[in-house]
């Protein structure tokens, strides 16, 4: 097999196995209350993929991905997503740069698109004809777009009370949609037993190891955008810690293949009123809050990718802050106003943690900063209600 499988918790490595979802030794003392132990990394063979930039971009990086050719991608653009640069912001000139890699110009208008293509690619190319998920709203209305572009179906489990559009959007591209009285957690657990029962693919996040593997793509966009350079700092927003795994990952195999020779600083941002990966960093025991953020799509109490995201963040020793309600709208009307990018809460985090590093004079001179732009701002215009 071109890849094998390492988890992430203990370590252990499986080759020449079929496709798994967790760890089995780590899932079987993983409990309700606490992040999941056993998310799979996906390794690939670095010593015999050619280490030039440039073939593996002629091949659209399948040396790197878990499909063995790029037929089964959706016929939709998927990534590719522009990266703007600013040299002032706000009517000022910086002594830096500002870049804002805008994922809201994906098919289904989210960053989850990147994921969800691969997981159909990889079904497509299986034979497998169904994938379920569950969602706080944008993996879901993700899903259902993708499946709807490669005739596939997609079963979305949503709690109802997701935003109006995203339950729309699942409704439109045909998905079969199951809401949830209760909570995301309820309708992962629902997803997963439709999955053991009925054999579906399971595109979950931080259960299904090719989301990371889809996320990645950004990465490996950001360094081609930049003329083979990393940026100095990358500001992603965080809520179950997968897209930032993806945009770890994805630097890790160019540094894996020595293509480059050090990490960015990939900067988690989070909403104070969602904060449970990064006021869990130095515990032992995981507590979680009862989140309460307006930023919907990163609203967690339980993060399913904590342990790795944690780890990541660790071993390149990369920082992280948190950011009030009141920063994010800020950000959101401040974006809007001075780029014509208009956010969703989520995606505006990332401003706003980047606005309060500027504030704070944390930004390097002669730096190249990334804000990464996940999801638009008309999946939810009730967050922005009250200034309007
Ligand atoms: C899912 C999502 C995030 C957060 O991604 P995680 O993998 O949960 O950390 C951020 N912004 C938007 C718009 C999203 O849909």
């Amino acid at each position: 097999m071109k890849y094998h499988f390492e988890c992430s918790t203990c370590g252990t490595k499986y080759y020449d196995t079929k496709f798994m979802y967790l760890c089995p030794i780590c899932e079987k003392t993983n409990t309700q209350d606490q992040p999941p132990k056993g998310v799979l990394k996906t390794l690939y063979d670095y010593k015999n993929i050619s280490s030039k930039f440039e073939d593996l971009e002629k091949n659209n990086f399948l040396d790197l991905m878990p499909i063995n050719s790029a037929e089964n991608m959706p016929n939709l653009r998927v990534g590719d997503t522009p990266l703007y640069m600013y040299q002032d912001l706000n009517g000022k000139k910086l002594d830096y740069s500002v870049y804002f890699k805008d994922d809201s110009q994906n098919p289904t208008f989210s960053f989850k698109d990147r994921a969800s293509a691969l997981v159909s690619a990889y079904a497509k190319e299986n034979k497998i004809q169904t994938i379920v998920a569950a969602s706080t709203g944008n993996a879901g209305s993700s899903l259902a777009g993708i499946c709807a572009a490669q005739n596939q179906k997609a079963i979305i489990y949503v709690p109802a009370s997701a935003p109006k559009a995203k339950l729309t959007q699942i409704k439109m591209y045909g998905a079969e949609l199951k809401t949830v009285d209760g909570t995301y957690d309820k309708a992962f657990d629902l997803s997963i037993e439709a999955t053991k029962k009925h054999g579906y693919f399971n595109r979950n996040t931080a259960y299904n190891p090719f989301t990371i593997e889809g996320k990645k793509t950004v990465s490996f966009e950001l360094f081609s955008q930049l003329n083979k350079n990393i940026p100095d700092t990358v500001f992603v927003p965080v809520g179950d810690g997968v897209i930032i795994s993806g945009v770890f990952k994805g630097f890790e195999d160019l540094l894996m293949l020595k293509i480059i020779d050090k990490m960015p600083n990939i900067i988690a941002v989070q909403s104070e009123g969602s904060r449970n990966i990064l006021a869990n960093m130095d515990n032992d025991n995981f507590v979680s809050e009862k989140s309460n953020t307006i930023a919907d799509s990163i609203s967690v109490d339980i993060p399913r990718n904590f342990l790795f995201c944690k780890s990541y963040i660790k071993k390149y020793q990369t920082s992280y802050l948190t950011v009030s309600d009141t920063e994010i709208i800020e950000a959101s009307v401040n974006l809007s106003k001075n780029t014509g990018i208009f956010s969703e809460p989520a995606a505006a985090t990332a401003f706003a943690g980047f606005m309060k590093y500027q504030k704070e004079n944390k930004i390097i001179e002669n730096s190249k900063n990334v804000i990464l732009l996940t999801g638009s701002g008309l999946k939810d215009l009730n967050a922005v209600q009250s200034i309007i």
